[in-house]
């Protein structure tokens, strides 16, 4: 509290005890709020149309969004972060992170996402559609013995869990545009990588939705949540993560199955997270760590920017002496990173043999909340 608020004119402090008072009593008659670690309710019944039955028929405009049930508070219980390294017999911990949710809530390190309130439809926002879903996939993971964290936009401090999806859905202007998608943070562990590749088997199949090939954004990959770099409130650098789009909510297609058959959405990327689960070594501490490049810098001779990890790839750029260059991966000798050349900025592919390394700070783009 500011010292300000000591010089307060009396009035104005009992204006704001009589409002505190009307709140508590607005409080009382309401029902009590769900919390996030309330044991599993059970969520509404989707509202599936008996039209909306098999994927290759086209799906109505008119789909009733699926009912978003309980939503988490901040007020409950602290979410105790899990030690790392796990103790043997430790249930596995997954975040569900509905996107948007309460983004005006963001602390202050996120001021700048609090009207991020990402896409809607109708009268749908995004934020309820990505709370519906949770709240389905929230059973499916506890019924295996995983502890779910259903959490909203703002995302406890270095959250540490065995996985975290943030769940999201996309909108465009163009009613065309379908399709899911999944991305990990720029700098991948080898535990993300095989998280998204497990949601993504099982995510296809079980809803019957296409994959928006070639759609992945650098918004997704610098997801704010990611950023355990710059903020508080992300998660930890151990905590294999990935971000989903499920699909398009600007879609008529795409809203047949999110908005009319949830529980198929829902069972998708719950069964890609039991396998991740069931799949992993959580002793394999490597395995869990992203990799941590120097900033490199482009040597003598320039620095020649690939579209692929060869030798006869597209030239994208070529990057004089002193270029900065910030990988995020590598693959045999190239490492893929971002390059600032003048003015040009571009993600391509560059020999290590054409870079020197530095011991400067690593500057990602700037987060995002897609
Ligand atoms: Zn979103």
């Amino acid at each position: 509290m500011s010292k300000r608020s000591n010089r307060l004119p009396a009035t104005l402090l009992l204006l704001a005890l009589a409002l505190l008072l009307a709140a508590c009593v607005a409080a009382r008659a309401a029902p009590p709020a769900p919390t996030p670690s309330a044991p599993a309710t059970t969520p509404a019944a989707a509202p599936t149309p008996e039209s909306v039955t098999t994927q290759a028929q086209p799906a109505p405009t008119d789909v009733a969004p699926p009912t978003a049930g309980p939503a988490p508070t901040t007020s409950a219980t602290p979410i105790v972060a899990t030690p790392t390294p796990r103790p043997p017999g430790t249930p596995p911990r997954v975040g569900l992170q509905v996107g948007h949710l309460r983004s005006e809530e963001l602390p202050e390190e996120l001021a700048r996402l609090r009207t991020s309130t990402g896409a809607r439809w109708g009268n749908t926002t995004e934020a309820e559609l990505n709370l519906a879903i949770a709240n389905r996939i929230k059973p499916l993971l506890e019924a295996q013995g995983v502890v779910v964290d259903l959490l909203p936009a703002t995302v406890p401090p270095g959250y540490d869990a065995d996985a975290f999806i943030a769940i999201h859905a996309d909108g465009s202007s163009n009613p065309a545009a379908r399709g899911w998608k999944l991305a990990t943070p720029w700098r991948t562990s080898t535990a993300s990588r095989a998280l998204m590749a497990a949601v993504a088997a099982a995510y296809g199949p079980a809803t019957g939705l296409p994959e928006d090939r070639g759609g992945v954004t650098f918004n997704m990959k610098g997801y704010y949540a990611f950023s355990y770099r710059r903020y508080q409130h992300a998660i930890a650098r151990t905590t294999p993560a990935i971000i989903v789009e499920m699909g398009f909510m600007t879609s008529a297609a795409d809203r047949g199955v999110l908005f009319g058959q949830p529980d198929r959405v829902a069972r998708g990327i719950a069964d890609g997270v039991l396998a991740y689960l069931r799949q992993r070594d959580p002793n394999d501490g490597a395995a869990l760590l992203p990799p941590d490049y120097p900033v490199m810098r482009a040597a003598a001779t320039g620095a020649l920017v690939r579209a692929a990890p060869h030798d006869d790839a597209r030239i994208l750029l070529h990057a004089e002496e002193g270029a900065r260059i910030v990988p995020f991966d590598k693959l045999g000798e190239y490492y893929q990173a971002f390059v600032r050349a003048g003015d040009a900025r571009v993600v391509g592919w560059v020999r290590e043999d054409e870079l020197i390394a530095t011991d400067e700070q690593p500057v990602f783009p700037t987060p995002t909340n897609p």
